[in-house]
């Protein structure tokens, strides 16, 4: 079930928000945080009750757990006593005032834990589920901070194991995963505020991105795991591209952000679920690759793994990015009738992504040059690969039909920096930009303006993705639709 908490400060707003959340289709609950009402007094009680449409979860959440409350205890209890004898279908009252709560109502008590400094050992938890569900309770909830993306894991045990009806999940960004698979594992409901900035807690969702990205009135028992690793994760594209995919395909799958530091505990860590497939993106490309079961053979060869595939639990790591760039500058070439044999290519860059679209044109017969920042690398790239490298400065007077961009340099919020002095530039010359948010970074624009021909890198990162998909499920992804989605969200995000 999906409940949507209201957390207006005054009793007009807190209608308005009421309402608002009744209306949406999917929301099964409300939950009435008395306690960011200021001054609230037993009439404002009877208003809100009075006006509720669905079933309703009355709060009234003090200091001491992580509410706003500041009044005396036996107010607050008064105030939860009164919205059960309403009508409030549940009540939720903290793990040490049960016994304050007087029963007389058919309100169901939620007895509830928050921790939030920390996610509790696995026998810690277990203690207290064991404490709070003989307490009284209809339904546990228990409710930590997530420091490490791990400690989801202790969460989702805990709501495997529980014989009674529990709500239980991690706050903050890297508990996020919890409240996405709250129906997997047995949660009696997740929350997910009604619009950003409403929250009630940390990490805390909006419903509408609980919903349309991670499609979670489809998530059950049987869905399987995928994800992003990297770091950061928050703005990724990933779980949109990936989630409207398997929704399109109606493939019972959720694609996860993961936003992992200690890649190697988190790969062993997770086994446990049984992940499906994993993207690897910054700065895990080439940390995973000696953890895995198994390496594809371009995966080796361009020295870093971006996708990753669970077979029988081996996990295998493999490399789309490189082909995926090779085919977007293939296309294009095609439209002029020619292809990347003898071309000659410079590429700026020589990290991650530089290191797998190098090897790609490499194999296509291109003539490379690597031309970076940090000398050394340029170089060192130059050398695996077995092409020319030249220093910054002398970028000006190369011979270049194509220049690539593989650095940083123009990505958002930096869109007004360029890679490459503009007089590198001439008519004729070919410009792709792995960079793909924005869509149109400068060095393209200034590009389009000296007659260049220009490409961008949101198709290498749809067809990057897209073959991770066919990696996974063994069906083609629909590629058409995926860019769509992509432009459409690189646009509104703007
Ligand atoms: P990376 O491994 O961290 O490498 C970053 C590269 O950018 C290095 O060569 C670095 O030079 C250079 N760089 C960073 N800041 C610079 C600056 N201010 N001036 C000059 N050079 C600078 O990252 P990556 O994985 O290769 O990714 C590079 C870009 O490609 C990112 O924008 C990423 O989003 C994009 N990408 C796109 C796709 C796609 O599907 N379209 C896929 C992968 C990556 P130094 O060596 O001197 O530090």
């Amino acid at each position: 079930m999906l409940c949507v908490p209201i957390t207006a400060n005054n009793t007009e707003d807190f209608l308005r928000d009421m309402r608002s959340a009744s209306e949406l289709a999917d929301i099964d609950m409300v939950e009435l945080r008395l306690d960011y009402i200021n001054d609230i007094r037993t009439s404002d009680v009877e208003a809100i009750i009075k006006e509720k449409t669905i079933p309703v979860i009355a709060t009234c959440r003090p200091e001491r757990e992580g509410g706003e409350f500041t009044g005396a205890e036996a107010d607050r209890i008064a105030l939860l006593e009164k919205a059960a004898e309403l009508g409030a279908e549940y009540v939720d009252i903290e793990h040490d005032a049960i016994d304050k709560f007087s029963r007389k109502s058919g309100a169901k008590p939620i007895v509830s834990y928050h921790n939030f400094s920390e996610t509790p050992s696995e026998s810690e938890l277990r203690e207290l589920y064991n404490k709070l569900s003989g307490s009284g309770a209809d339904i546990v909830k228990i409710v930590t901070l997530a420091r490490k993306i791990t400690d989801n894991l202790r969460i989702f045990k805990l709501l495997e194991q529980a014989s009674k009806p529990i709500i239980a999940l991690c706050m903050g960004e890297l508990g996020q995963i919890s409240r996405i698979l709250a129906p997997k594992y047995g949660s009696f409901l997740t929350f997910a505020s009604l619009s950003e900035g409403k929250e009630s807690a940390p990490g805390q969702l909006s419903a509408s991105e609980l919903l349309d990205v991670y499609n979670l009135r489809a998530i059950n028992h049987n869905t399987d795991i995928y994800g992003l690793i990297g770091n950061p994760v928050a703005h990724s594209m990933g779980p949109a591209l990936h989630n409207t995919c398997f929704q399109a395909e109606d493939i019972n799958a959720v694609y996860l952000p993961f936003r992992v530091e200690d890649i190697s505990s988190f790969i062993n860590g997770f086994k446990t679920l049984n992940v499906s497939g994993y993207s690897v993106t910054i700065p895990h490309k080439q940390a995973i690759m000696g953890l895995l079961d198994e390496l594809d053979p371009l995966a080796t060869s361009v020295g870093a793994v971006n996708t990753v595939v669970n077979r029988g639990g081996r996990l295998k790591g493999y490399n789309t990015d490189s082909t995926a760039a090779t085919k977007v500058i293939e296309e294009g070439l095609a439209e002029d009738g020619t292809t990347l044999r003898g071309k000659k290519i410079t590429i700026v860059g020589a990290g991650g992504a530089a290191r797998a679209v190098a090897f790609g044109l490499k194999q296509k017969k291109a003539e490379i040059t690597i031309v970076n920042r940090t000398e050394a690398r340029a170089e060192a790239l130059a050398g695996d690969l077995g092409c020319g490298h030249r220093r910054f400065e002398e970028l000006v007077g190369l011979d270049t039909e194509i220049l690539v961009n593989c650095t940083s340099v123009g990505m958002h919020p930096n869109v007004n920096d360029m890679p490459v002095p503009a007089d590198v530039l001439r008519p004729g010359m070919w410009v792709f930009d792995a960079v793909y948010n924005p869509p149109e970074t400068r060095l393209l624009r200034e590009a389009a303006a000296r007659g260049c021909r220009t490409l961008d890198g949101v198709k290498m990162f749809v067809l990057q993705a897209a073959q991770q998909f066919k990696l996974w499920t063994g069906r083609p992804a629909p590629v058409e639709p995926m860019e769509g989605i992509i432009r459409f969200r690189l646009a509104v995000s703007k």
